[in-house]
């Protein structure tokens, strides 16, 4: 019960990339790089056993970036042809590449550090890939001309690859959606239809994390803009609840996201944020464990699965294991206290 697990990504080690950015460039190239990513792969899981986190990830120590992680494998995506694009309904400016022709994956884009992340934890393992939206928002059309078909198309590629992965051993496979409280209207329309394809015919767990963002300033001045309550995810929660996906990852910490909105997702898993990504001060247990029993009166316990906010990439690593050890002993501090009630 109140299994803790991280909403995707770590920060990398300085050797591995340059820290506190997005996009951060390889210190390494080739084989060097492999061996490199290997590393840190392996520390980024002992960084989240020995802080006591349940469900581990790779902590995306093999992807620059989230979304273009997944593209750079994907034959139809010109990435010299580049463009400066708005994405997140122009939130901020992100040098995008052009889909040029039909999108095929070439070879499987994260089967090696999924197989080394499986051989190397005895924990449930959780991969992350980039949800449909979040794709064709965060890359320029010049192909297919049409969004809906665009994001179907990647969406068959993902459900090849998450079906991969599956077969490798991963418990839980979570698609990132931040595009998902941008376009809200499009969410119900296609969005989950898109979701639905992309995790067509998986045995293992599904997720999804809809998220606010990093911690990085155009989000935070974002949410500074969305006024005293958060309500996106209103209008989008009853349609996920009535979604074939099994994990809802929403933002709770420090967020202005009403708690019994959570009561909509009723039937699913919540990966509740417990953990605020965009500050620097490192919660205590007990901040952790307020969080957490906030939901509780919406979510039952069985249910309830205390999570980061967001990705904690752009941040320094002490921060970031600070924050994953507060998460384990909030929750599990939240457990002994139930355990106490049931005596
Ligand atoms: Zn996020």
């Amino acid at each position: 019960m109140l299994e803790t697990t991280i909403a995707g990504s770590l920060p990398k080690p300085s050797w591995l990339a340059k820290p506190r950015m997005l996009w951060a460039p390889w210190q390494f190239a080739g084989e060097e790089l492999a061996e490199a990513k290997r590393d840190a792969t392996l520390l980024a899981l002992k960084e989240q056993e020995d802080a006591g986190i349940d469900i581990v990830t790779d902590g995306e120590q093999s992807r620059q970036h989230f979304v273009h992680g997944f593209l750079e494998h994907i034959e139809g995506v010109d990435f010299t042809r580049q463009i400066a694009m708005g994405i997140r309904n122009n939130r901020y400016q992100a040098l995008v590449p052009t889909v040029t022709g039909p999108l095929q994956r070439k070879a499987s884009v994260h089967a090696v550090e999924a197989g080394i992340a499986r051989a190397h934890t005895k924990r449930k393992l959780k991969f992350t890939l980039p949800g449909p939206m979040t794709i064709v928002d965060t890359i320029a059309d010049a192909h297919y001309g049409d969004k809906v078909k665009l994001a179907m198309a990647f969406a068959g590629l993902l459900n090849d690859e998450a079906r991969e992965l599956e077969a490798i051993g991963v418990d839980v496979i979570q698609f990132d959606e931040p595009a998902f409280n941008v376009y809200t209207k499009a969410v119900t329309e296609w969005g989950i239809a898109a979701l639905h394809r992309a995790a067509e015919g998986l045995a293992c767990k599904t997720a999804v994390h809809i998220c606010f963002g990093y911690g990085i300033k155009a989000n935070i001045d974002w949410k500074a803009s969305l006024g005293s309550e958060w309500r996106q995810y209103e209008a989008i929660f009853p349609a996920l609840a009535a979604s074939r996906i099994d994990q809802i990852s929403v933002e709770s910490a420090g967020a202005k996201v009403p708690i019994e909105l959570l009561g909509l997702l009723g039937g699913k898993d919540v990966l509740l944020g417990a953990i605020d990504v965009a500050s620097e001060h490192v919660e205590t247990p007990e901040e952790v464990a307020a969080t957490i029993e906030r939901a509780l009166s919406f979510v039952p316990a069985e249910r309830l699965f205390p999570c980061t906010n967001c990705g904690m990439a752009p941040m320094g690593r002490p921060l970031a294991i600070g924050k994953l050890a507060a998460l384990a002993v909030g929750a599990a501090l939240v457990r002994e206290r139930l355990a106490g009630r049931l005596r």
